[in-house]
């Protein structure tokens, strides 16, 4: 064999390398950080969580307002190509004489790159923010803030929506859901440091990882049931049990997530799970965990 040919075949081989250790890197590692921590002090969630006197939520409404469709793997690192469903939801926690939000979806609009969109959910959700007496978003993302974005009465609703420090002073991760410049400047934002008691039953915890303003929020409702809601820390159930995160194409390159925080709060919960078996875990965007708490009445199907 010439020269030539043998240096071609050596370059081809080294690209091919290369090649498969950034595919790996990319689509199939979920490695974790070498160093770091993060934890949840659930016992004091729960002091928090009856720090607020009032009665406690009663029952938790959800709206599906629309779907993604997403290929396996950009859900799970390594799962392959298969398509998967991702539902958008919100929820209304309705307590006896007052109603909250959590998550607010996306409208039409903005949802033009969903493969389905659930107006009538959507104007029931819209109607429903009208009477709410308190609105949370789990992180500033378009399919968790975009309702609110886009919602006729914003400017009213501000009275209500509880925006914290962090999602006001990220509106770049909101994109085409950003909130206009005068309504984030004037929003009073929720400072806090972990945990945030901000009705009775209802805390929020502090998660920044796939957005600066990430946090989770911990409801237990009268009856002593209890939901940890995970914003888009998990988009399912599969990444904490797993403890594995979204492929890295997407969590860098689409996302600009902080993949190593991320991982840290996977492994929490998936320590949380395990000794907690009764806590329900409510992933951002799982639709077989949706479908099990609408069967199980875990959710009610539809605002109130
Ligand atoms: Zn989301």
């Amino acid at each position: 064999m010439g020269k030539w040919p043998q240096r071609i075949l050596i370059t081809l081989g080294v690209l091919a390398v290369i090649g498969g250790a950034a595919y790996y890197w990319l689509i199939v590692d979920s490695s974790g950080p070498s160093g770091g921590s993060y934890s949840i002090d659930m016992a004091e969630v729960r002091r928090l969580a009856d720090s607020i006197p009032g009665d406690k939520v009663q029952e938790i409404h959800v709206e599906h307002v629309a779907s993604f469709t997403f290929p396996a793997t950009a859900i799970v690192a390594g799962d392959g190509w298969d398509t998967k469903d991702v539902p958008v939801q919100s929820y209304q926690l309705v307590f006896p004489d007052h109603t909250a939000i959590i998550d607010t979806a996306l409208d039409k609009e903005l949802g033009k790159d969903t493969t389905a969109f659930y107006s009538d959910a959507y104007d029931r959700m819209i109607a429903a923010m009208d009477t709410a007496s308190l609105i949370v978003i789990t992180h500033e993302h378009l399919d968790h803030i975009g309702g609110l974005a886009h919602d006729p009465h914003l400017r009213q609703l501000m009275n209500v929506v509880k925006l914290t420090k962090e999602q006001i002073a990220s509106p770049e991760y909101m994109t085409s859901a950003r909130l206009p410049d005068d309504v984030l400047a004037s929003a009073k934002p929720l400072v806090y440091d972990r945990y945030l008691a901000i009705a009775p039953g209802v805390v929020l915890i502090k998660a920044p990882g796939h957005t600066p303003g990430s946090q989770m929020v911990f409801v237990q409702r009268a009856d002593g049931t209890e939901y940890l809601f995970l914003g888009d820390v998990a988009w399912t159930l599969r990444n904490v049990e797993l403890v594995r995160e979204r492929a890295r194409l997407v969590t860098r390159f689409f996302l600009n997530e902080d993949h190593d925080a991320v991982m840290l709060e996977l492994a929490e919960l998936h320590r949380i799970h395990e000794a907690e078996p009764n806590l329900h875990i409510i992933p951002g965007h799982d639709a077989s965990v949706l479908a099990d708490a609408l069967k199980t009445g875990l959710f009610i199907d539809k605002f109130k």
